[in-house]
């Protein structure tokens, strides 16, 4: 992690360790052809191979292997050249068939790191791995009937298991990690990234220690499905672990739910070891070899990654980091500033509208910047208006208000008929100067006696009298030159 001094809770340093289960965004099962569509009749989409009924085998679904390349490219990972798949041994009602099918010794990625802005600040997060294996099917409680019953759908589903190195110090930093991650396996589609149907699971390890000290032993805290959730599970489990050394008690290693209703954690069951688990390599499936040509050719066809992006729109279009980052936290996003500074010319004061007034609409979830009232094309007209004076910048935000509404869709028309056209005619802006210098010989002889604030209530005043369509830049200018 950054170098910096870690932040700590009452004379503890926060310790914590991620793993996550990206859904791969596949048509079809890791092992075999059934669907993987989220939201099926129950048992209608696990077929003999999901549930390894006698007889069947199974079949390395290649797209799955690809998007775990994808990642590993994504995050500067190393691709094992030769991996392989482990049967991990244990027994669950929504796991009939006993064994999930996994990676153990020789994951698909391994290391590789993930960097990010905590405010101003940058973190780096080290992964260890990220590995392919299948899902299993899911329990579901019918409180109404008092039963349980068994789903399988899920039983197959590709996922890349995500595990981070133990470089997180803080549930503000695991939640940039969070996101962050989610960023990125959205942005290269290799995930839909949608958390309340568990496409996107976060596991997050917690422990807390006394600086300078080892490790403490850690609680892991399963399935948290939202980034507000994780902040407050990691919160209360912090302070949990804290009052219970603080008590005297040692801290059991456990594997433990978040339950949002009472916004406490309580311990699931005791964690079992690797050694509990009986991996051993899948006798029906042969080592996974990706050999570098692979590697090259998914390398090849991959999208620009969002570090990559912000890099080149400071170099092209001299945008400073803060904005390059900021505009890339998503593609379409990172899209529209593009197509508009393109089309006007005016990178910085296209960057100033998305981060202002476009955003301000999209964060009040007037639209999503896909479905937005006003094109990257209808930005770069009015931004277009601005820079040559045609309007100023606030005639601009009525411009911009016009088009979002619907009321009209043409940056021109709008300020046409709503006489926008800041007065650029010298000749009748001298007129008003003069006028307004004659009228208000108060102000003029504070200014000529070194008042600042005298200067800008004429420059009030002639914006005034010429209500508003002055060139404010203008307006300076003309008056200085004439008080001099
Ligand atoms: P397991 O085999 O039980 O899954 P791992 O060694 O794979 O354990 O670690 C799982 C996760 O827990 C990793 O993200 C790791 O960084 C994190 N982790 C390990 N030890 C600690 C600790 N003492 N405190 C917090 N996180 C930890
Ligand atoms: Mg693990």
């Amino acid at each position: 992690m950054s170098s910096s001094q870690p932040k700590l809770v009452q004379g503890y340093e926060v310790v914590i360790g991620f793993e996550t289960h990206a859904q791969l965004s596949t048509q079809s099962k890791i092992f075999s052809r059934a669907p993987t569509a989220f939201g099926a009749e129950p048992n209608t989409q696990a077929c003999a191979v999901d549930l390894a009924l006698p007889g069947t085998l199974p079949v390395m679904n290649k797209g799955a292997v690809e998007r775990a390349i994808e990642f590993g490219l994504a995050i500067g990972s190393h691709i094992s050249p030769k991996s392989i798949f482990a049967r991990k041994n244990y027994f669950y009602p929504d796991l009939p068939k006993g064994y999930q099918i996994s990676q153990f010794e020789i994951p698909v990625v391994v290391g590789g790191q993930v960097e990010f802005f905590l405010g101003d600040e940058k973190k780096t997060v080290r992964l260890v791995r990220a590995h392919l294996e299948e899902d299993a099917g899911k329990s579901l409680h019918e409180d109404f009937i008092g039963q349980s019953g068994i789903d399988l759908n899920r039983a197959g589903t590709p996922l890349l298991e995500i595990v981070t190195e133990p470089d997180i110090r803080s549930s503000d930093e695991a939640v940039a990690y969070a996101k962050e991650l989610h960023k990125i396996v959205t942005w290269i589609g290799i995930c839909d990234g949608n958390m309340q149907e568990g496409s996107f699971r976060c596991d997050a390890n917690v422990s807390v220690r006394k600086p300078g000290q080892p490790l403490g032993t850690r609680r892991e805290i399963k399935n948290l499905n939202s980034f507000k959730f994780m902040q407050q599970a990691i919160d209360y489990e912090v302070r949990w672990q804290i009052d219970q050394i603080e008590d005297g008690h040692a801290i059991q290693q456990a594997t433990v739910l978040f339950d949002p209703d009472t916004g406490e954690t309580r311990a699931m069951r005791t964690k079992e070891d690797a050694a509990d688990y009986r991996y051993f390599p899948d006798p029906d499936l042969p080592p996974l070899v990706i050999a570098d040509e692979w590697v090259q050719r998914v390398k090849a066809a991959m999208t620009e990654l969002p570090r990559t992006m912000a890099a080149r729109f400071v170099a092209d279009y001299g945008l400073p980091e803060y904005d390059a980052t900021t505009l890339t936290q998503s593609k379409a996003m990172a899209a529209y500033f593009e197509a508009a500074a393109q089309a006007s010319g005016q990178a910085k004061l296209v960057s100033n509208w998305v981060m202002g007034e476009l955003s301000r609409r999209l964060n009040s979830g007037e639209a999503s910047i896909e479905t937005a009232p006003v094109s990257a094309a209808q930005l770069a007209v009015l931004v277009s208006r601005i820079a040559d004076g045609t309007i100023s910048n606030n005639a601009g935000k009525q411009v911009f208000e016009a088009l979002w509404s619907g009321e009209a869709s043409e940056v021109d028309a709008v300020i046409e008929a709503k006489g926008l056209k800041q007065m650029n005619d010298s000749g009748a802006l001298e007129k008003i100067i003069d006028e307004v210098i004659a009228a208000n010989a108060d102000n003029v002889a504070q200014y000529k006696a070194g008042k600042e604030k005298a200067f800008n209530a004429l420059v009030g005043q002639v914006m005034k009298a010429s209500k508003g369509k002055a060139n404010p830049g203008q307006v300076n200018e003309l008056l200085k030159s004439k008080l001099a």
